[in-house]
């Protein structure tokens, strides 16, 4: 992967990281809305087999409910995820 000098003068606007923590996009997308894990999966791509792990991570530090209702992504009745 190259990564494009920014023309001097321009701001020192870093490049996006290559692996960020996938956490952290977990975390963004059920902080306003119930998803389910396979909306997760497409809105984050992590893994499937991974994101109950990182779930459990997250709720270690924030409250994490897992609840059976109407997903807001894919509106599909299902266990969906949310950031209390
Ligand atoms: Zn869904």
């Amino acid at each position: 992967m190259t990564f494009h000098r920014a023309p001097p003068g321009t701001p020192d606007i870093l490049p996006a990281v290559p692996n960020p923590d996938p956490a952290l996009f977990i975390v963004a997308a059920i902080l306003q809305r119930a998803l389910c894990e396979p909306c997760i999966h497409i809105k984050t791509g992590v893994p499937r087999a991974m994101l109950s792990g990182y779930l459990v991570r997250i709720g270690e530090v924030m409250t994490v409910t897992a609840t059976q209702a109407t997903c807001d992504g894919c509106q599909e009745q299902a266990k969906v995820y949310r950031i209390a």
